[in-house]
């Protein structure tokens, strides 16, 4: 009775991202505010809290559904255990106002859940790693919760997580490994998910728990179909320049022989007289040359 309801709500407000794909493999989710029947009423919110969040969870298939009025929770069908494949099966569902006693001035109670409650690909724990929604910086840590504060001060909540790779006062990026998927609870062990909560400044209430589920369909969206990357720029119209002759590096050149040593003639470095000789020979040779060109010439002449 209750799988028939839910394929009727699906055929009638789901999204549907890959019809060639198996209708169990086909990303589909409850609106925003359809809570679990009996588990409280829902604020119905579509707004995109985050734009251009990351999803909280590194790879996908994962499952956003109530972990208390799903399979294997307090208030579950008997005899149903956590690794059920209902748990592990689309629809998404709310679960941000489920009853609870916390304050939630967003929510028509005025109490609720907080965040929404996440399955990983698998029912096993400590596998699944958890990823920052946002860039931020670790602002508290706790014996199962990790908050990551971002630049606009909203605040990321990743709660019973094992395995964290983060400390308080660290920097971290929008992906970056937080932990895995866990079912630590500071005691008592929980389902394994995660619990995910944005904190914001809402104009008129205050800094309160926000609606998380239509940024977390639009990050998962994104992680199942990702947006392609801009085109490259077109290549130059210029050719490349060819590459300059290869220069011989040292070790390709032979080696340089060492220098002969030169034979220096000690206590000759100047030799004036020498050169008066020099010039006094080609004065003597010119002054000569003449004497016999002027005896020729008065040869001939006679
Ligand atoms: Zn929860």
């Amino acid at each position: 009775m209750m799988r028939r309801i839910t394929s009727a709500l699906v055929l009638a407000t789901s999204m549907t991202l890959a019809s060639s794909a198996a209708a169990e493999d086909t990303f589909t989710f409850e609106p925003a505010g359809a809570l679990a029947p009996t588990s409280g009423t829902g604020r119905e919110d579509d707004r995109v809290y985050v734009p251009a969040m990351r999803f909280p969870i590194e790879s996908g298939p994962a499952y956003a559904n109530s972990q208390v009025w799903g399979h294997g929770g307090n208030s579950g069908p008997k005899g149903s255990g956590q690794c059920d494949a209902e748990n592990y099966s689309y629809p998404w569902r709310d679960n941000y106002c489920e009853s609870r006693s916390w304050a939630m001035p967003l929510c028509p109670s005025g109490t609720g859940h907080q965040g929404q409650d996440i399955r990983a690909a698998t029912c096993e724990k400590d596998v699944h790693w958890v990823v920052s929604a946002s860039d931020g910086t670790v602002t508290n840590i706790g014996s199962y919760s990790v908050y990551v504060t971002a630049s606009d001060g909203t605040r990321f909540d990743y709660l019973h997580m094992s395995e964290v790779t983060v400390k308080e006062g660290d920097d971290v990026k929008r992906g970056q490994r937080l932990g895995k998927v866990s079912n630590q609870f500071g005691g008592t062990p929980t389902t394994v998910h995660l619990h995910f909560n944005i904190r914001q400044n809402v104009a008129g209430v205050g800094f309160v728990f926000v609606p998380p589920y239509a940024s977390l369909v639009d990050s998962y969206k994104e992680l199942l179909n990702p947006t392609p990357p801009p085109p490259d720029p077109p290549p130059t119209a210029a050719p490349a320049a060819p590459p300059p002759p290869k220069e011989p590096t040292s070790q390709e050149l032979p080696a340089e022989p060492e220098p002969e040593p030169q034979m220096v003639d000690s206590g000759c470095a100047s030799a004036p007289a020498s050169t008066s000789t020099g010039a006094l020979a080609l004065v003597l040779g010119v002054t000569v040359a003449g004497a016999i060109r002027r005896r020729a010439g008065r040869r001939a002449a006679r």
